[in-house]
């Protein structure tokens, strides 16, 4: 039996099973810097950094030599009862210096998921400690994406989560999506979208009576929805709604954060001032699982307070802060500050203009993005904006072109999404841009 036969015994996250039962997968053999090869020694330009986060190369040796010596002196320890190792106290002290907002409290998990699923029980342990046990409902955004968790899974705003029965929990409202193209009046400008929209949170909150709600999760750029940045004040907007009824933001920085794009957090990118931060991906560059949810000293003291009846957090998980991968988050940073980031701002601009001009394309309705990230969205008629008959279909047959023509594209929808490592040279992105379009020649 060919290896490559479909089914085998591993379970698929995500995958599309007619084109498993056809090809097989795309057995990844190794990597060097943006590209990997298959087992067939095939190369692809990764563009979109693994699942966002491979950002310093797939061979960084930094990070590499960094975990050898991690593992050969402490390989494995937790963080409970006191106990810590000194890579997770460094750590910490370094990310609250870098957060976007005054920060003093770092709690690690393993994924975003478990990042963001941390959050909504610190939000309901607030609630039951500080007296208010109703303070559970959750905002969040049509086609946001927090996580694959129960919780996590209803704060996302796909359809698919639909699925499982119950989800998503009843907890959970979602507003809006904040996409000016799709989701605009006819004639109306970024700037009163996000004024439509700050009504229809304000609204919401009316509704269900502020006193009911726990917290409003944000992706600055949202992601896994199709990269789509906030409109013109979007951010400016909504803030003093929530800060009018006292509902925390939370700024959902899995993808955006350390520098994604093109300043340091995304919170920056569009003036957020978030109560707290979630981090996941970037922050070990990849190499590591972890997730990390940043505090604003108002919320630490809250949850210190809330916690001293317990004498100790009611929460932890067993590799949470894992020294391995605490030391090659350190290294990652340096690697980050010490250049990729500036390399981040520096190519951007030549990135943009590449994907902006693919907007010419007969099939792009919309090309949109920001620092190293972007999308293209396929349309069949451009004027009226009106999608191909089995979207999905074009968006997938796109990145199987693509993947033969040694790309990797990601489709989320009916867009095209591209998010390429922090270290891509102006010429990979040419390389990159040329490929797409030959890619979308023999589509179309
Ligand atoms: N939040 C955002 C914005 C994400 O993009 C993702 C994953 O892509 C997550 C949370 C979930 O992270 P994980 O897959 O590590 O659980």
């Amino acid at each position: 039996m060919s290896r490559r036969n479909y089914p085998s015994a591993f379970m698929h996250p995500f995958s599309h099973i007619p084109t498993l039962e056809e090809e097989g997968p795309v057995i990844v053999d190794r990597g060097e810097g943006v590209y990997i090869y298959d087992d067939r020694g095939r190369k692809y330009l990764e563009g979109n950094s693994g699942l966002w986060n491979v950002v310093l190369g797939f061979d960084n040796k930094k990070l590499i030599e960094t975990a050898q010596r991690a593992y050969a002196k402490l390989p494995a320890y937790h963080a409970f009862f006191g106990r810590v190792g000194q890579a997770a106290l460094d750590l910490s002290e370094r990310v609250v210096k870098l957060a976007p907002m005054e920060a003093n409290r770092v709690f690690y998990a393993n994924s975003g998921s478990e990042a963001n699923d941390t959050v909504v029980k610190l939000l309901w342990f607030l609630a039951e400690q500080e007296g208010k046990p109703h303070r559970r409902l959750l905002l969040s955004r049509k086609n946001a994406y927090h996580g694959m968790t129960v919780i996590t899974a209803s704060l996302t705003g796909k359809d698919y989560v639909k699925s499982a029965s119950g989800l998503p929990v009843k907890e959970v409202r979602h507003l809006t999506c904040p996409h000016h193209w799709r989701e605009a009046l006819p004639k109306e400008s970024e700037t009163d979208f996000s004024q439509r929209l700050a009504l229809e949170l304000e609204q919401t909150i009316r509704n269900t009576g502020p006193d009911y709600i726990a917290g409003f999760f944000a992706e600055p750029v949202m992601g896994a929805g199709g990269v789509i940045p906030p409109p013109e004040g979007y951010f400016q907007a909504i803030q003093p709604v929530l800060k009018k009824y006292g509902i925390p933001l939370i700024a959902d920085e899995v993808i955006c954060g350390f520098g994604r794009t093109g300043e340091f957090w995304g919170s920056q990118t569009y003036g957020m001032k978030p109560d707290i931060v979630v981090a996941s991906k970037v922050i070990t560059a990849g190499f590591f699982p972890m997730g990390a949810i940043i505090l604003s000293p108002e919320m630490t003291e809250r949850i210190d307070k809330a916690s001293a009846k317990y004498e100790e957090l009611p929460t932890g998980f067993t590799t949470g802060a894992h020294p391995v991968g605490c030391a090659i988050a350190m290294a990652a940073l340096d690697e980050i500050e010490g250049g990729a980031f500036a390399n981040v701002k520096a190519r951007s601009p030549e990135f943009q203009k590449q994907l902006r001009a693919m907007a010419d394309h007969p099939m792009v309705g919309e090309a949109r993005g920001v620092g190293l990230m972007g999308a293209l969205e396929m349309v069949a008629d451009k004027k009226t904006k009106a999608p191909f008959a089995g979207n999905l279909d074009v968006s997938e047959r796109v990145s199987r072109q693509a993947l033969k023509n040694g790309l990797i594209c990601r489709p989320l929808g009916a867009s095209i999404v591209l998010a390429p490592p922090f270290i891509i040279t102006d010429a990979q992105i040419s390389e990159l841009f040329g490929i797409l379009r030959k890619t979308l020649d023999e589509v179309y």
